[in-house]
Formats: C-alpha cells, sequence, structure tokens
C-alpha cells in the first residue's frame, strides 16, 4: 500500500508571542486544513493554558439603549427600530445585587456595558462608584462604555478598574460597511488611552456581519499586531436581530466561526480567547469545538446585554460533559 505525503505550508505557529503578524500569514492559517489549525490551536493553547479551565464573566447592561452611534448590528442604536427602549443608569444597589449573584453562581469577572458614544464626565464617577463597589466583592471588573479621552481612562484605573472593554468590530476594510459614526482610528486610540492607563484590554470582534474570509483573518491580523495584544479577546457570532440593517445576514458556517477562534488562539496565545456572543444559536457539539480551537473564557448568565445567552444550567451541564472548570481569579 502506498502512503500519500502531502507537503504542508505550515506557517510559523511556534506558540511564540509576536506582534508582525501580516495578513497573508494570518489569511494562511485561516486556510489550513481544518485538522492541521486545530493542532496548532491546541499546541499552542496548551504552552500557556490548562485547557480544561475556563474563564468565566457575567455581563451587564447597566444603561441600556438610546446609543447615538449607528453599529449595524446594534439593537441599541437610536438609528433602528428594534423595541429595545432607552433607559437611565442603573443605580448602584442594582447593580451591586446582580454583581452577588453572577459571583455566588461562579462568575470570576463582572462586567459593565453602558450604550454610549462616550460617558459624560458625571455618568463616569458613578460608574467608578459601581466599579469599586464590585471590586469589594472580590470580583475582576470590567466596563464597556464607549470611547474615552486619556483623562476618563485614568480614572477609571484610579477607581480599580481591571479590564475595559471596546471591540475593533470587523476588519478595516470591512469597516465602513458596518459603523459609520466612529473610525477605526477613534477605535484605536481608546485602546491606547486604556493601555497607557494600565488597564487590560478586552478587545476582539463580531463575524458573521457580512464579511469575506480574507477580512476575518485581517480582523485577526489588526488585534495580533497590536503593540501588546489584548488581554481578552472576545470573538463574537453576529445574533442578528430585527430592525437593524444586519438582521437578515447569512448564517456563518460554525465551522468557520471555529477557525476564527483557532486563529485567534494561535496568533494571540497567552489571551483570553472569548466565546462570546451568538452561543445561544451554537449547538453544544460547535461550542466544544471552540473550546478544542483554544476558546477559554465565556459569558455566562441568561442575557448578554439586550440578547439572549444559553440558560446557566446549560453551561454547566456542558462544561461538565466536557470536563472543563471554571477558572480561578
Ligand atoms: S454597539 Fe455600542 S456604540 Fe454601537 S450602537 Fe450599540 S451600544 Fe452604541
Amino acid at each position: 500500500m502506498s502512503v500519500i505525503s502531502v507537503e504542508r505550508a505550515v506557517p510559523d505557529t511556534s506558540g511564540l508571542v509576536r506582534h508582525d503578524w501580516t495578513r497573508a500569514e494570518v489569511r494562511a492559517l485561516f486556510v489550513l486544513p481544518f485538522p492541521d489549525l486545530m493542532f496548532e490551536a491546541q499546541r499552542v493553547h496548551r504552552v500557556y493554558f490548562d485547557p480544561c479551565e475556563v474563564q468565566i464573566s457575567t455581563l451587564l447592561s447597566i444603561k441600556t439603549g438610546g446609543c447615538p452611534e449607528d453599529c449595524a448590528y446594534c439593537p441599541q442604536s437610536t438609528h433602528y427600530e428594534t423595541g429595545v427602549t432607552a433607559e437611565k443608569l442603573m443605580s448602584l444597589d442594582a447593580v451591586l445585587a446582580q454583581a452577588r449573584a453572577a459571583k455566588q453562581a461562579g462568575a470570576g469577572r463582572f462586567c459593565m456595558g453602558a450604550a454610549w458614544r462616550s460617558p459624560k464626565d458625571r455618568d463616569l464617577e458613578q460608574v467608578c462608584t459601581m466599579v469599586e463597589g464590585v471590586k469589594s466583592l472580590g470580583l475582576e471588573t470590567c466596563a464597556t462604555l464607549g470611547m474615552l479621552t486619556p483623562a476618563q481612562a485614568e480614572r477609571l484605573k484610579g477607581a480599580g478598574l481591571d479590564y475595559y472593554n471596546h471591540n475593533l468590530d470587523t476588519s478595516p476594510d470591512h469597516y465602513g460597511d458596518i459603523i459609520t459614526t466612529r473610525t477605526y482610528q477613534e477605535r484605536l486610540d481608546t485602546l491606547s488611552y486604556v493601555r497607557e492607563a494600565g488597564i487590560h484590554v478586552c478587545c476582539g470582534g463580531i463575524v458573521g456581519m457580512g464579511e469575506s474570509e480574507d477580512e476575518r483573518a485581517d480582523l485577526i491580523a489588526t488585534l495580533a499586531s497590536l503593540p501588546q495584544h489584548p488581554e481578552s479577546v472576545p470573538i463574537n457570532a453576529l445574533v442578528r436581530v430585527e430592525g437593524t440593517p444586519l438582521a437578515d445576514a447569512a448564517q456563518l458556517d460554525p465551522l468557520e466561526f471555529v477557525r476564527t477562534i483557532a486563529v485567534a488562539r494561535v496568533t494571540m496565545p497567552r489571551s483570553m480567547v472569548r466565546l462570546s456572543a451568538g452561543r445561544e444559536e451554537m449547538t453544544d457539539e460547535a461550542q466544544a469545538l471552540a473550546f478544542l480551537a483554544g476558546a477559554n473564557s465565556i459569558f455566562y448568565g441568561p442575557r448578554l446585554l439586550t440578547t439572549p445567552n444559553p440558560a446557566e444550567a446549560r453551561d454547566r451541564a456542558l462544561m461538565e460533559r466536557l470536563g472543563l472548570v471554571p477558572m480561578a481569579i
């Protein structure tokens, strides 16, 4: 019996942290045969992490709706009729009650999201009080409040904020089809202010928004060539919401989502790669593959801002079936 030998052009994925990933290299990773890509992702994952541990975050919308931005996927934008109404900033007590419940359910990090273009200074003060309160419960804190000035980033750091989330959303080339009210550069600027203030960065994007595979690769290449990789990289699958321009977007092949996770893992070996929005529509098997591809963080809880998330019981059952355990903070 003859054995067919296949020469495979496997790019350099030695697991060393690099910041000079080119688009071509990342695109080459995306088109590797699935077994080769998964093997590389597993190999790199095990260099820096226990593959059986999953970091658990809970996300709370502390200020819902009424956002002036026009992100084409977002039900909280005032540009679209989605049934989401604008609410006021939640009270400190209400936020702390949710944080206590999240901790009891096993979360290690509590993320607070507000639908603002950028926070007003008086609102920021209230958020700082929330950060201090949540931290005092023994949880890591994260906030996503829109664009920040350098002074606002410093203020959040002073309150003890551990992470700031600000996503790039998509590739530089696809960006103009998704958002017109803020530039890609403004996003990069906020990320650099957060970094300079000494806050950990949480930054990723959304796939399945009509981008090409090359554009998915370009998003990952942009993240992986930041001067310092984000400590958390949320990879979201678009949740198609009625009333938004992307309500009828074609559903992304789940294996393409898994590839995106794997490429993020290979190119950002020390980052937490978070399986974020879109899990509700994913099968347990697709999620299991995403964990095998190097995802090691999830959002836990029944809602992600305004869209559904798997029930905690389903998550617990899946983690048990896969032998996964929550990561200690
Ligand atoms: S994604 Fe954020 S910035 Fe964009 S419309 Fe929604 S809440 Fe506003």
